[in-house]
């Protein structure tokens, strides 16, 4: 029986993840003490009106780490596990994100502590359009761009619009990325992270000389980012034998039928009890033997306790920080081929840009246009991160740090200081 996730402040692992990349860049004190920590933290309190008539309280942040290279840009987290140390994280490795694939941003990120999961829709509004307003001066088309994240979702993007449209007085979508289509989302959002997973592995294989046909995966995590990965990997030939969600995980070793596996999930809201699978122990799923495990679910999935049994070729971090540097060294040393977060999951920022350049023109694109930019996008920034690897003989993780440290820091060189 395998351990359950061991408590790691992600925090802590972001400033640690920093420390090596910018040592092997030989960066400058002047240049950390500018660049390493965040530039802003807002906490607030947000009461609601509950449906039984009484006021809760919700602890929620907005955390900017970085406006070097462009407005702040970085999802909205809804979760009972939502700290402002895991919001300082999630900022800061959306800064070193935004750098690696090469988009006008630096980072962001918010959240609050809540279970989205035991509130009503008109909770959830009254929660989303009071946070929003608890944020609003932090916020703006060239400000600071929410999106979603773990749990919300566009409609959740379209109430923040709403709220800071009217106390605006006038329609700005703008203000953030991953709405529905009909107020200015773009084509393709909804499913940019899962398809920049997907092209990222296709790069690995290529740089390892595997195929994709046949290649068995195991998708930890079956929300938004999870099952879009999943089903074009089942689309290419892969065979996934095992996804899990959090209430369950399933097994069949012939390959899972993936586009029913998403239907179940979008009528029953699980996808325990699928037919032709067996349920597994969730502790068991990494354990299994395969070529490519997608952690897609939320942060040290992968510790000290359970890193030795993993039985995959290549990860995949789908999700934000899955690996703590214990599971990171362990599963390196065993010659395992790491994607690392901040490249893996970037295509969903990736069209978050889209989306906003669209927006600031009011000119849309057709859904192949912003397929075809966003492999550029992210086979360039595979490309440029395995280029830094190869030659400095580094881990992926350390590599692609390096690349995103290295552009904000030779932007923050150049600008300077003010006043
Ligand atoms: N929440 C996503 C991430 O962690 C997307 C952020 C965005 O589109 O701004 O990358």
């Amino acid at each position: 029986m395998l351990t359950t996730a061991v408590a790691e402040n992600a925090y802590d692992l972001a400033l640690e993840n920093f420390d090596t990349a910018a040592d092997a860049l030989e960066l400058n004190q002047d240049i950390r003490a500018m660049i390493k920590y965040p530039e802003r933290v807002l906490m607030v309190t947000v009461p609601v009106r509950m449906d039984g008539g009484h006021i809760r309280r919700f602890e929620a942040y907005r955390v900017q780490h970085s406006s070097v290279r462009g407005p702040g840009k970085g999802g909205i987290r809804y979760h009972p596990q939502v700290t402002l140390d895991e919001v300082k994280a999630l900022a800061t490795w959306m800064t070193w994100k935004c750098a690696v694939v090469n988009i006008p941003f630096g980072g962001a990120k918010g959240g609050v502590t809540c279970d989205p999961k035991h509130m009503s829709q008109g909770e959830l509004e009254r929660m989303t359009r009071r946070y929003t307003s608890a944020i609003l001066p932090l916020i703006g088309p060239d400000q600071d761009i929410p999106a979603p994240d773990v749990y919300t979702n566009p409609q959740t993007m379209a109430w923040i619009m709403d709220t800071y449209s009217m106390t605006k007085g006038y329609a700005i979508p703008g203000v953030v990325t991953g709405k529905p289509i009909c107020l200015g989302g773009s084509l393709g959002r909804n499913e940019a992270t899962g398809r920049g997973v997907f092209y990222t592995i296709q790069c690995t294989c290529e740089h390892l000389h595997m195929t994709l046909k046949g290649a068995t995966v195991v998708v930890q995590g079956f929300g938004n980012a999870g099952s879009i990965a999943a089903q074009l990997l089942h689309e290419a030939g892969a065979k996934v034998i095992a996804v899990s969600d959090s209430t369950g995980c399933i097994y069949n070793q012939n390959g899972l039928n993936i586009p029913e596996v998403i239907h179940m999930k979008a009528l029953t809201g699980h996808v325990e009890g699928f037919p032709e699978s067996e349920a597994i122990d969730p502790n068991e799923l990494l354990a299994l033997n395969c070529d490519i495990l997608v952690p897609a679910a939320l942060e040290n999935a992968v510790h000290a306790g359970n890193a030795a049994a993993v039985g995959a070729k290549i990860i995949a971090e789908a999700a934000n920080g899955p690996l703590t540097p214990a599971a990171d060294r362990n599963l390196e040393n065993r010659g395992v081929f790491i994607i690392p977060d901040i490249l893996c999951n970037a295509g969903g920022v990736t069209v978050s840009y889209f989306e906003w350049v669209q927006d600031e023109q009011h000119l849309f694109w057709e859904a192949q246009d912003v397929y075809d930019r966003l492999e550029r996008v992210m086979k360039t920034a595979f490309r440029d991160v395995l280029k830094i690897r190869l030659d400095r003989k580094v881990p992926m993780r350390i590599a692609a740090n390096m690349l995103g440290i290295g552009r904000v820091a030779e932007a923050v060189q150049i600008r300077g200081i003010y006043p």
